[in-house]
């Protein structure tokens, strides 16, 4: 099985760190697409499953990453122990399928340091006070570890993925895409937010809060990754563009043309998806993204009178520092757009992102576009 290839390179990897006199915690999340598969399952016993039964299931994922890990390490002859989330005591609120944490207490952790061994954590899941099983939302075992990295003063966070670091553009859609070597936190933020999924955004802004420096590269770190730390020597102006980010599968809700009472149906439709736990990526008084991929509920859920479904839309965005405040910059993505046929629906500026939204079929196209005219032309 390609996995357990893959987790034995992550175990030599880990015993080399150890023999090196280096205190160990390696925080794991699922195997491959376990947890698709898992919440597929539930979904093949009933269309609504609930929340806490949910996250009974897909907390299983990592415990079978955790176990096997810890095992592989063993069997290097370097002494390891896995711990769930809750023996690990990451302790969370009780809003099952995307919980909070509260607090950690790595009690258990900092005993099998203390002992010598390398202490394998479930990434992904806690518990609640009332002690049940929580979860952190889809990639939240970034979280678990920034969390895990913090409450131990560690000296950073590594985190592993199937990419070997953070990219000015996703290198599967734009193959000029460059590597970046050092970006802030802040900036790493900005572009998950954008859409970028390498690092988890609830673990961006954990980490911010708690000033830890995080390094991301790929499986078993045999590339140099990016670096992404709290502070950064400034070698470059303000208002350059840092990356393009996409974010796909967004649900346009709108309000109906006869709708008669915007303000009130606009507080319930909002009312209506923070209940459905429907992850909102944007507001405004006359509509709503709302991001598919993550929402769990969507089947089961039904639109409040006076509003619509437009359809889904795709946001491309150029992240950077300080960019929006140069509206030179705006116009120039706009001119890139529209060089290559493209017309946006709709745009926005902040002062660190210059967001368009294109139809699904165009989203590569503007991506690559935008990153030409925007970093290309200014490496
Ligand atoms: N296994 C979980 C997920 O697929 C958490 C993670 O990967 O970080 O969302
Ligand atoms: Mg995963």
């Amino acid at each position: 099985m390609k996995e357990v290839g893959r987790l034995h390179k992550v175990a030599e990897h880990v015993a080399a760190a150890h023999k090196n006199g280096d205190g160990v915690v390696v925080v794991v999340s699922a195997m491959g697409n376990t947890t698709n598969e898992l919440i597929e399952l539930a979904r093949q016993v009933t269309e609504t499953p609930k929340r806490r039964e949910l996250d009974m299931l897909v907390s299983v994922g990592e415990r079978i990453s955790m176990s096997l890990l810890s095992m592989a390490i063993d069997a290097l002859g370097v002494p390891a122990e896995s711990f769930t989330g809750s023996q690990s005591g990451i302790i969370t609120d009780e809003s099952h399928t995307n919980a909070k944490i509260i607090e950690v207490r790595p009690a258990r952790i900092e005993r099998a340091l203390a002992q010598g061994k390398v202490a394998i954590v479930a990434g992904f899941q806690g518990v609640s006070r009332d002690r049940e099983v929580t979860t952190l939302g889809r990639g939240g075992s970034d979280t678990t570890a920034v969390a895990i990295a913090a409450a131990l003063n560690a000296d950073w966070c590594e985190i592993h993925s199937d990419v070997p670091g953070l990219f000015s553009a996703d290198p599967r859609r734009v193959p000029n895409a460059i590597k970046l070597d050092n970006i802030s936190l802040e900036e790493a933020l900005m572009m998950s937010a954008g859409g970028a999924r390498v690092l988890h955004e609830a673990a961006l802004n954990y980490a911010i809060r708690h000033g830890i420096a995080l390094v991301s590269s790929n499986a078993d770190g045999s590339e140099v990754g990016t670096k992404v730390t709290p502070r950064i020597s400034v070698t470059e102006p303000s208002g350059t563009v840092k990356a393009i980010t996409e974010d796909s599968d967004l649900e346009v809700i709108s309000l109906t043309d006869e709708c008669s009472t915007p303000t009130e149906t606009i507080n319930s439709l909002m009312t209506a998806l923070s209940k459905a736990k429907a992850p909102i990526k944007m507001a405004n008084s006359s509509r709503v993204l709302v991001g598919l991929r993550d929402w769990l509920d969507r089947d089961a859920f039904e639109l409040p009178n006076g509003t619509t479904s437009l359809g889904t839309t795709v946001r491309v965005s150029a992240v950077g520092m300080g960019i929006g405040n140069d509206s030179k910059l705006f116009c120039l993505a706009l001119k890139a757009l529209y060089d290559v046929e493209i017309r946006p629906t709709m745009w926005s500026v902040t002062s660190n992102s210059i967001g368009f939204e294109v139809s699904p079929h165009q989203s590569l196209k503007a991506q690559q576009a935008l990153h030409a005219r925007l970093i290309e032309a200014y490496t």
